[in-house]
């Protein structure tokens, strides 16, 4: 029996959904994870896709840097600790997305990264005249990318994913797009889209804001070039804290990056006026660490060190299945509409339903300590994240919903 067992159509009752949720629960190998966070008790958190919650190491470790740390050691911290923690941090998060050690590095957010990311990737692409990007991607990533096609004369061709194979030719110099699609939550084709785009000599981008921590994703099986993402989503990192840029290995050597600091320096402490690069990832870094963000991060993502993706990933589908299963028999006539896939293995870790007065209903369940959000124009996203969510929060949800 899996979370499969209630079938598409049939009128569950909720009762029933409760007792099956509560089966799942008690099976559940992460379920013990969820006493690392610190959820307030009167609150449903469904909105790990936005803003993940507090961890109780997060807490532990920024009392420690503050009065510790920063406090006693002063200046004597960044030898101590804090000059490493761009690139141990980057480590962590390696695993998570199938990349080699000291192929990642956390640092800035995921506009910044993504813009120099690209116009890396344009300057190891000469003489070609387009960059290719999803349509319906994140705003910023578009900004992003018309900003690096207008600084070098470029067209940016921007079209909905099913349409981005098409769109590649041997005038790309650059594919981007984000891996899971942060309205709808549809998974791309990551090996259909990078193959295609190495095929025609273009280079590969991938935003993994959506899919760290989520959804598991292999830049080492895929042989992509970059990838950049978020750390405050699924890997709970904390209000702004850092992203990360990954390049590939084979790459280095050769990829500058536009914001040249002395973080990103060879010998930063040498004080020379020639820039020469670090010779590996940290030649992405510009300048000095936030260091009270990065601290945050790094307490946070000890959590995953403890779990599989594929766990995860496996608890990720079962709570959006057993929402889907519920929408259909609770919400689907109350005017809801189903906005992301219904096969599981092509959706991301949220489910969006639209909802005419979805923006007001949002806003009415924040005020009574029921946690989602809404993107224009009509879709509320329900985030489910397997290391704090359970099968018994959906049923609470959708309950809500049902009701409201
Ligand atoms: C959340 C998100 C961002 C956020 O970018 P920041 O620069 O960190 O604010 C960017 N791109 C995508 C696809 C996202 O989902």
């Amino acid at each position: 029996m899996g979370p499969s067992t209630i079938t598409r159509g049939t009128n569950v009752n909720i009762t029933d959904a409760e007792e099956l949720a509560r089966t799942l629960d008690a099976r559940d190998a992460l379920a013990p994870m969820r006493e690392k966070f610190d959820i307030p008790a009167d609150v449903l958190h469904f909105d790990g896709n936005s803003l993940g919650p507090l961890t109780l190491r997060s807490r532990e470790v920024l009392h420690h840097t503050i009065d510790v740390e920063w406090r006693e050691r002063l200046i004597r911290s960044w030898d101590e600790d804090w000059l490493a923690m761009p690139m141990r941090v980057g480590n962590m998060i390696a695993p998570l997305i199938g990349a080699t050690q000291d192929s990642v590095i956390s640092c800035d957010n995921t506009s910044i990264n993504l813009h120099k990311a690209l116009m890396s990737a344009v300057a190891l692409r000469p003489g070609r005249t387009e960059i290719v990007i999803d349509i319906n991607n994140f705003p910023t990533d578009i900004y992003i990318a018309q900003s690096v096609a207008d600084q070098h004369g470029m067209t940016l061709v921007a079209v909905p994913a099913e349409e981005i194979i098409g769109a590649i030719s041997d005038h790309t110099a650059v594919v981007t797009a984000t891996h899971v699609d942060y309205r709808t939550a549809k998974i791309l084709d990551a090996a259909a889209i990078t193959a295609t785009a190495h095929k025609h000599g273009a280079l590969m981008v991938w935003d993994l804001a959506h899919t760290v921590g989520a959804v598991p994703f292999d830049a080492r099986a895929l042989d992509i070039d970059f990838a950049v993402g978020c750390c405050y989503k699924y890997l709970n990192g904390g209000p702004g804290a850092p992203a990360f840029i990954h390049v590939a290995p084979r790459l280095l050597a050769e990829s500058g990056q536009p914001l040249q600091g002395w973080w990103g320096h060879e010998s930063p402490f040498d004080f020379d006026i020639h820039f020469r690069p670090a010779p590996g990832i940290s030649r992405f870094l510009t300048g000095t660490t936030t260091v009270l963000s990065m601290k945050s991060l790094e307490a946070a993502l000890e959590i995953f060190s403890g779990v599989s993706m594929a766990e995860i990933r496996a608890k990720s589908m079962g709570l959006t299945r057993l929402f889907v299963d519920l929408f259909d028999s609770h919400l689907a006539a109350r005017g809801f509409v189903l906005s992301s896939p219904r096969d599981p293995e092509t959706r991301g870790s949220h489910v969006a339903l639209g909802f005419a007065g979805g923006k007001a209903l949002v806003d009415q369940m924040a005020s009574q300590g029921i946690i989602a959000d809404f993107r224009p124009p009509d879709l509320m996203r329900f985030g489910f994240a397997p290391l704090y969510n359970s099968y018994r929060d959906v049923v609470a949800l959708v309950e809500y919903l049902a009701r409201f």
